[in-house]
């Protein structure tokens, strides 16, 4: 059995979940953000399962209307009260500093400091997670109770950070395909201490990158781990060229919550992908959610200037749960059977985009006779007379309108067997795969 096919399975996607547990526990104090030393620590832990192409795009790098700003770093940050005492700690908790905060060192008294801080008076033992990219600013998080037994007085505040031009760096993990079309997989890496969002969906994305390593899949498939938003507009700028040949893709996160499989579709609503992941997840505990202009990375991979066969793979949205963007969203969230079955999804879709295309039926005109190309016959457990149905089906739609997924839709026949199918014809040579350039060109043929 193939390591993806291993990964779809409950065992299987179980025990790539509890392999991965100790990376997640080393990833989650670091303080990661959308460019810095963060980001480089955590790619150098994926880079021990897999392996990485690593990008350094400078400062000021235009990506559309957008560029990479200065680097972020940041060494050491508290508020010490009078006696020297640290009421608030940066080496406590990553989340205590307002991410990409400027330097600071001051002594303020404390309705001066009030304004620079956040916390949550309906959570009072959660912290906040709050960030300030792209105007410069500095700031600290800290639980309520903590805030309301700060006494008068004055404070030493010292943020030891560093706002310069640096680069942004981000990582793709290619698993070469055995055609010329690819497809990709997004997650972001800019979150600090937050583990549903984002160490999971870190975490799928390695065990697929894992798995499919070690194995030839007809795409080329681009598994990349970038900041959100900029990461995923320094992404598109630099490869618009391979755009065009782009099959399928997810965005994923938020893999390890107990709420239910959530796809979002793409844009354009009835992409490869989008159909897909009907296929794979209708029946099971899943929801399917048109396409907003709001979200993850999605929102710029599916901008109208791209409009990309791309939909996002999350289980709660963002936003959607309590614990989004606090604290609370530590390793104890994360609940491992949730994660595993996000994982199991996610190989399952995977597998489909990449077994999926559209065929050309080199003998369109009547039925080819089956029987003297040894064609019929029963076929992996499954009678012969659902094998020749499986034929027929590909067969009558093998006209560069319809791909494997919308057949089995059409059809109600199992996947893997229209799969099993779609080979032996090609093998037999009543069909071949098409490309997209040639999907193209038939589409405005007549049907013959
Ligand atoms: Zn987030």
């Amino acid at each position: 059995m193939s390591l993806l096919s291993d990964l779809r399975t409950p065992s299987g996607s179980a025990a790539a979940v509890q392999r991965l547990w100790p990376l997640l526990e080393r990833m989650y104090p670091i303080c990661r953000s959308i460019t810095g030393n963060g980001v480089r620590q955590t790619l150098d832990l994926i880079e021990t399962v897999i392996p990485l192409q690593r990008f350094e795009v400078p400062t000021g790098t235009p990506a559309f209307d957008w560029e990479v700003p200065p680097e972020w770093n940041i060494r050491d940050a508290y508020i010490a009260d009078e006696s020297g005492r640290r009421v608030i700690d940066f080496r406590a908790h990553s989340l205590h500093v307002v991410n990409y905060s400027a330097p600071v060192r001051q002594r303020m008294t404390l309705d001066e400091l009030q304004p620079h801080l956040h916390s949550m008076p309906d959570r009072p033992e959660w912290i906040p997670y709050r960030t300030s990219y792209y105007n410069e600013n500095w700031g600290f998080c800290l639980r309520h109770r903590d805030r309301e037994r700060l006494a008068q007085g004055s404070y030493d505040v010292v943020i030891d950070s560093e706002l310069e031009p640096g680069h942004l760096t981000y990582a793709e993990c290619v698993i070469e395909g055995s055609g010329d079309e690819l497809a990709l997989v997004y997650t972001h890496t800019c979150h600090p201490s937050l583990a549903n969002d984002n160490l999971t969906g870190i975490a799928a994305a390695i065990a697929i990158a894992h798995a499919m390593h070690a194995e030839r899949p007809r795409l080329t498939w681009r598994i990349v781990f970038g900041p959100g938003t900029i990461g995923s507009l320094v992404w598109l700028s630099r490869n618009e060229p391979l755009l065009p040949r782009l099959r399928g893709g997810l965005v994923i996160g938020l893999l390890g919550d107990p709420g239910p499989l959530t796809y979002k579709r793409s844009r354009r609503g009835d992409t490869a992908t989008d159909r897909a992941a009907q296929l794979v997840l209708s029946g099971a505990n899943a929801q399917i959610v048109d396409f907003e202009p709001y979200g993850y990375d999605e929102r710029q991979f599916c901008s109208p200037g791209f409009d990309l066969p791309v939909g996002r793979l999350t289980r709660s949205a963002n936003g959607r749960y309590d614990e989004y963007h606090t604290s609370a969203d530590d390793l104890s969230f994360i609940r491992p059977e949730c994660l595993a079955e996000s994982v199991r999804a996610l190989a399952e879709l995977v597998a489909v985009i990449d077994r999926n295309r559209k065929l050309r039926n080199l003998s369109p005109k009547g039925e080819p006779r089956l029987g003297k190309r040894g064609l019929y016959g029963s076929v992996g457990g499954v009678s012969p007379g659902q094998f020749e149905q499986a034929l027929l089906w590909l067969l009558s739609f093998s006209d560069g309108r319809h791909d494997l997924v919308s057949i089995a839709q059409k059809s109600g026949l199992a996947w893997p067997l229209l799969v099993e199918a779609a080979e032996r014809l090609e093998a037999a040579g009543l069909a071949r795969s098409i490309g997209l350039a040639e999907e193209k060109h038939m589409q405005q043929e007549p049907i013959q």
